[in-house]
């Protein structure tokens, strides 16, 4: 049956062919669906009129009535300006132009009765309204008797009456024609459990609500609809997969438990143990583990990884650890090579710098299966590197790599897919991981290894940094060592280079007796190695170096990190940073340096980074300030259609959406019941409508 919401925007009553066509081109409407979804982004309240007497700061709009007196012009060319006095029965507000003052100065009449909307400002001790609306009272016609929706627009329709008014009286005119046909699409059970507003009634209300209470309803309505079909489709996507994709059961603990009573350096935390039990869930279960494992810096991911290489190798598989850099795959090969080695698991490291005559023995090794587990970078991806039996991958921060890399990863094993374990410390609220990697499980290490002294954040403006120089080399005395480290964001490249070097002569000027390492992105791989080596071995004592430092580095007797520019940085970035030190016993701290001017989102960065150590806290901020549109992933996972929802604002709407879509699934995994049946059509309709969302992995 079509559907009249397919039908194009052209034969909706009040556009025609030219209307219609700038509807497509400027803001992508094509049919009625299109129009009916372009909702209004705010609300104004003209349903009632405000005394002048009660004007304060706080109302964002007013709409006001009275008569008009005292019209003066003032000034000369660009300055001059057009007042004149509204007053009521309680008060006198001044009315100001700018511009436009030939079109509104004839239609100011004394003795007319006006209705006047917009924002006050207080200027001196009065209030006045500068470009108001302005329109003569008409009994009857001039109350609303809705609020009034304020739609997003553009100047080429506004030129073609098209305004935010005139895209209203389309709105109506297709509510008019279409109401009785908006079918409900939720099902009744869901309706009842969460008192939802019918679809058809929220539509309506969402454009022209009556009341505030409403509106309120109707969008969250809308919200969870937008949410739960996100997860729906989600959910459905993980189900066929996980029916689909027959994994290793690996059930064998011998070498696990050996290494639990003889070589485990400390007591795993609660956090390690759970998550621990949850991925052994997955590797005995008979299907593939695609497991997302969130932890914080220093929650101690890499002890949690180990463990499962060892679960698989005790079955007779083999595991691999990808890295996204050089640094980082040489510093899990050293981490993991300490364990191995006490336990009598083969281990080798396979990079991009890997020489071809040790390269062709450990590719030999692989095959064979002889050796057990191989660290490196994307190197392991090509068709060169063969496994015997590949049984577990492990990626380690993961925003570095693309899916498709990762799915290159699972057919190292032609025979059944390898388990995967994605490691990632950008601590993103949990209810959106859920969301964004929908196709992962989810889990976190919330929890720190005990006794670590929580890193002490402090912020200095730059005019201090003599300050701060004196505080690093107090601590180097103490014998411990610093990271300096400077922005580099690319449009500005040159001018980072230049801040990084000067910054690294002024330190090496500041601490003559002192040895320091630099390490940038332009270096040579081997270079940079090299700088970072010297700095592992304690040779130098300050670190200057861009964010190439970023991710996941562990040298534990560093205990101070300056951020420099610390205002150019994002949340996430920050945090990261900060968790490079704090890994040892000293107590560590990490300094932000920024200009005296800053921005407010900037000052509420640098107050969130000093007032907090969680990563979850600080996610949060993070997607308040930005959105979740810069977030890794956000782009695949639906989130992005979102148009009235808000991921940060409407967790508790996700987290009932969610819920609901994974009881509905459990029950009925093909939507095939009657009731389920509208969800399914819905579903269609939006695969149809939006080609490519198909795969996430
Ligand atoms: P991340 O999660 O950032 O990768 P790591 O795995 O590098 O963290 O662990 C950080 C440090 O904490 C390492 O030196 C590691 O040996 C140590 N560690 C991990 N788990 C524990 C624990 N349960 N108790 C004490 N130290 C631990
Ligand atoms: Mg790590």
């Amino acid at each position: 049956m079509a559907d009249i919401l397919d039908t194009k925007i052209e034969y909706l009553k009040g556009t025609g062919p030219q209307k219609a066509a700038l509807l497509n081109t400027e803001l992508g409407i094509f049919t009625y669906r299109d129009l009916l979804e372009h909702y209004p982004f705010r609300h104004e309240d003209r349903t009632k009129f405000y005394d002048i007497a009660e004007i304060t700061e706080d109302y964002p709009y007013v709409q006001l009535r009275g008569v008009i007196d005292n019209v003066q012009l003032h000034g000369e060319g660009n300055k001059k300006r057009l007042t004149a006095q509204l007053s009521d029965a309680t008060g006198t507000v001044e009315l100001v132009w700018f511009q436009g003052i030939q079109w509104v100065m004839p239609k100011l009449k004394r003795g007319v009765e006006y209705v006047v909307f917009g924002k006050p400002n207080l200027f001196g001790r009065r209030f006045n309204i500068a470009h108001p609306e302005i329109e003569p009272y008409i009994a009857g016609q001039s109350e609303a008797t809705a609020l009034t929706p304020v739609y997003p627009t553009t100047e080429k329709l506004k030129k073609r009456f098209l305004d935010s008014k005139g895209i209203a009286l389309l709105q109506k005119n297709l509510l008019e024609t279409v109401y009785k046909q908006i079918e409900e699409n939720l099902p009744p059970s869901v309706m009842e459990k969460y008192k939802l507003m019918p679809r058809r009634q929220a539509l309506l209300n969402v454009h022209f609500p009556k009341t505030s209470e409403l509106l309120r309803k109707a969008l969250a309505r809308m919200k969870f609809e937008e949410f739960f079909f996100i997860q729906l489709r989600l959910l459905m996507q993980m189900g066929a997969r996980k029916r689909q994709n027959a994994g290793q059961v690996f059930r064998n603990v011998a070498l696990l438990t050996e290494f639990y009573n003889k070589h485990l350096p400390f007591d795993l935390t609660d956090a390690q143990k759970r998550v621990i039990k949850e991925i052994f869930g997955d590797m005995k279960s008979g299907r593939q583990m695609n497991r997302l494992l969130q932890g914080d810096v220093g929650s101690g991911k890499t002890i949690v990884a180990f463990i499962c290489m060892l679960i698989a190798i005790d079955n007779g598989a083999q595991a691999c650890l990808m890295a996204p850099t050089e640094i980082l795959a040489d510093q899990h090969y050293n981490g993991l090579k300490v364990f191995a080695d006490k336990i009598g698991v083969r281990i080798a490291k396979l990079t991009g710098s890997t020489k071809t005559a040790d390269r062709r023995p450990l590719l030999e090794d692989l095959k064979n299966g002889s050796l057990h587990i191989v660290v490196g970078t994307h190197a392991l991806i090509e068709d060169a590197v063969q496994f015997g039996n590949l049984g577990l991958c492990v990626i380690d921060e993961q925003h570095r790599f693309g899916v498709a890399q990762r799915a290159k990863l699972w057919e190292k094993n032609p025979q059944v897919l390898p388990h995967v374990l994605v490691m990632t410390a950008t601590p993103i609220p949990r209810t959106l991981a859920m969301t964004l990697y929908g196709d992962l499980d989810v889990s976190v290490i919330d929890q720190l290894p005990a006794g670590r002294k929580p890193i002490q954040t402090v912020h200095y403006y730059d005019a201090h940094r003599l300050k701060v120089f004196g505080f690093m080399r107090q601590q180097i005395a103490l014998g411990r060592q610093v990271y300096v480290v400077y922005p580099l964001i690319e449009e500005s490249e040159k001018v980072d280079y230049k801040n990084l070097m000067d910054g690294y002569e002024s330190i090496c000027r500041a601490f003559p007796d002192v040895p320091v390492s630099i390490v940038h992105g332009k270096m040579k791989p081997q270079d940079k190695d090299f700088e970072m080596q010297r700095f592992v071995r304690a040779e130098t004592k300050i670190m200057v170096a861009t964010t190439v430092i970023e991710v996941g580095v562990n040298v534990p007797n560093a205990s101070v990190m300056v951020i420099e520019n610390a205002e150019k940085f994002g949340l996430a970035q920050l945090h990261q940073l900060r968790g490079r030190v704090g890994r040892g016993a000293e107590q560590s701290y990490c300094v932000l340096m920024t200009d005296f001017k800053l921005s407010k989102e900037a000052k509420l960065r640098i107050e969130t980074m000093v007032r907090t150590n969680n990563g979850f806290e600080i996610a949060d901020v993070d997607l308040r300030l930005r959105g979740p549109g810069d977030l890794e992933g956000t782009q695949q996972s639906g989130i992005l259609d979102l148009r009235l929802a808000d991921i940060s604002r409407d967790q508790k709407i996700l987290q009932a959406a969610r819920e609901t879509a994974a009881e509905i699934l459990a029950e009925d995994p093909e939507l095939s019941c009657p009731e389920h049946l509208p969800a399914r059509q819905q579903l269609q309709r939006q695969r149809k409508q939006q080609k490519g969302w198909g795969q996430i992995s």
